[in-house]
């Protein structure tokens, strides 16, 4: 069983393709908040069936 120590690390996986959505009321950054994008400014926020 080859031990792979001197083999270079696989490189890190690209960022996940995120939603950039921003708030309409505020034009904050949503966050993605489970299945929701909730925004941290005013409390607005979109489920996943809306920004899918
Ligand atoms: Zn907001």
């Amino acid at each position: 069983m080859a031990n792979p120590a001197d083999a270079p690390a696989p490189p890190p996986p690209p960022p996940a393709a995120e939603p950039m959505l921003f708030c309409p009321n505020c034009s904050r950054r949503l966050q993605e908040r489970g299945c929701k994008l909730r925004c941290p400014g005013c409390g607005y926020y979109l489920s996943c069936s809306d920004y899918v």
